[in-house]
C-alpha cells in the first residue's frame, strides 16, 4: 500500500451577517480538507484547524515526502514530517497541517482493516456521546442580551443538555448576558463561558467572580494563551474551573499548562495538535497529571468525525463504573458546507450524538459538497 497522491480542497461560504468572537470577526466559513488517495484507490480524509489557505499551502509542502510511503506508518511520518519543519515550525500552521495528513492517514489504516479508528486506538469506551451547543457570537447591530437569551432558549428546545457562550465584550456587558442566558435555560443546563483571550487577569478575575453564582462549569480561554502565569493567577483568583488549549499545539505545547495547572480543563483540537498521534499522547499527559481534557471541535464532519473516534476511545480518568463522559463541542454557527460535506450528516438527537462505527472515521464525503464550496480564488 503506497500514497499516490495528497489533496486539499478549501472550501468557502460567505456569511450573510458577520459574527464577533473577543479576538476575531468572521465574514466567511473556511475549512481546509486533506484528501489522501493510496495507489489501490483507498482514500483517507482529514481536516486542518486554522487559516484554510496558509494550512493548504502547507500540507502541499510537506506533500513531496508522503508520495510513494506506507500510510499505514502513521508514527514514522508524523515525526518525519514535524522534524522537516521543526527549525521554523512546533506549533501553529505546521502542526495544524500536520494534523489535517495525520487524521487521512488514520482514516486509510481504519478502511484498511475494516474497523472505526477508535478500535484502532484500544476499542470504544462509549458508544455515543452528549454534545454542547456553541454560538452566541456578537452579531452587528443587534441587542445582544435579548438575542444571546433567544438563542439559548432555542437550544435547550432542541435538547441540549448545556450550552457555552461567547464572552470577553466587557465585564459588564457580559455578566448581563450572563444573567440572562441562566435565565433563559434555567437553572439545570449546564453552562461554559469562553472569552476568546479577549481579557486581562483583572478582568477575568472580576468577571469570574460575580459570574460564578449563575452556575458556570467552566471559565474558557480567559487570558492570552501565551501568558501561562496569566492563568495560574485567574484560576487563583476567581472560583469558577479555568479551560483552555485550542491554540497549544503539539506535546511540547501542552506539557508546562498541564504540568504546571494552568487549567483545570485542557481541550486539544485533533485538528490543531497533532491528530490522532499527537492527541494520544497528550491525553496521556492529561490522564498523568489528573487534568480533565475535553476536546475542542470547530470545523467540519470531518473534524466532528475524527472527535468522536477519538472520544469513543478516550479512557475514562479515574476509571469508575460509570464515569465523568467526554462532551463533544457542537457548534451551532452558520455553515451550510460544515455537514453537507459527508453523505449522513452527524447530527444530534436530544443533545446525543452517536459516535459512527464504520472503517477508519466511519463517513463517507459528499464530492458534490466540496465541488458546490470550491474556494474560487480571486
Ligand atoms: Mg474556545
Amino acid at each position: 500500500m503506497k500514497i499516490a497522491d495528497v489533496r486539499t480542497h478549501v472550501l468557502e461560504h460567505r456569511l450573510d451577517r458577520a459574527f464577533q468572537s473577543a479576538s476575531m470577526r468572521f465574514d466567511r466559513r473556511q475549512h481546509c480538507l486533506v484528501e489522501i488517495v493510496c495507489e489501490d484507490g483507498t482514500t483517507g480524509w482529514g481536516e486542518c484547524l486554522g487559516p484554510a489557505l496558509p494550512n493548504a499551502a502547507v500540507v502541499r509542502a510537506y506533500a513531496q515526502a508522503l508520495i510513494g510511503r506506507n500510510p499505514l506508518e502513521t508514527e514514522k511520518i508524523w515525526l518525519e514530517l514535524y522534524n522537516l519543519l521543526r527549525d521554523q515550525g512546533q506549533r501553529g500552521l505546521t502542526v495544524t497541517a500536520l494534523s489535517g495528513i495525520d487524521i487521512a492517514l488514520w482514516d486509510i489504516k481504519g478502511k484498511r482493516f475494516g474497523v472505526p479508528i477508535s478500535l484502532l486506538l484500544g476499542g470504544r469506551f462509549r458508544e455515543s456521546v452528549r454534545a454542547y451547543a456553541t454560538g452566541s457570537f456578537r452579531l452587528e447591530g443587534v441587542d445582544r442580551v435579548e438575542s444571546v437569551a433567544r438563542e439559548v432558549a432555542g437550544y435547550r428546545e432542541e435538547g441540549f443538555h448545556a450550552v457555552k457562550i461567547k464572552i470577553g465584550f466587557g465585564v459588564e456587558e457580559d455578566l448581563k448576558v450572563i444573567e440572562a442566558v441562566r435565565a433563559a435555560i434555567g437553572p439545570d443546563m449546564r453552562l461554559m463561558i469562553d472569552a476568546n483571550h479577549g481579557y486581562d487577569v483583572l478582568e477575568a478575575v472580576e468577571l469570574g467572580r460575580r459570574a460564578a453564582p449563575y452556575g458556570i462549569d467552566w471559565f474558557e480561554e480567559p487570558v492570552l494563551p501565551e501568558q501561562l502565569d496569566a492563568y495560574r493567577a485567574v484560576r487563583a483568583g476567581q472560583p469558577i474551573p479555568v479551560a483552555g488549549g485550542e491554540t497549544w499545539h503539539g506535546r511540547y505545547g501542552m506539557a508546562e499548562p498541564i504540568a504546571s495547572r494552568a487549567v483545570d480543563i485542557v481541550q486539544p483540537d485533533i485538528c490543531g495538535t497533532g491528530g490522532f498521534t499527537e492527541m494520544r499522547r497528550i491525553a496521556d499527559l492529561a490522564a498523568m497529571h489528573g487534568v480533565r481534557l475535553v476536546p475542542h471541535v470547530w470545523g467540519t464532519a470531518v473534524q466532528i468525525a475524527a472527535s468522536l473516534q477519538f472520544m469513543a476511545a478516550l479512557a475514562p480518568n479515574p476509571p469508575r463504573p460509570e464515569p465523568m463522559e467526554p462532551i463533544l463541542e457542537f457548534d451551532r454557527t452558520e455553515n451550510p458546507f460544515r455537514q453537507a460535506v459527508v453523505k449522513t450528516p452527524l447530527e444530534h438527537e436530544n443533545g446525543v450524538v452517536r459516535i459512527p462505527d464504520g472503517p477508519g472515521l466511519g463517513i463517507e464525503i459528499e464530492r458534490a459538497t466540496l465541488a458546490q464550496f470550491a474556494l474560487k480564488e480571486a
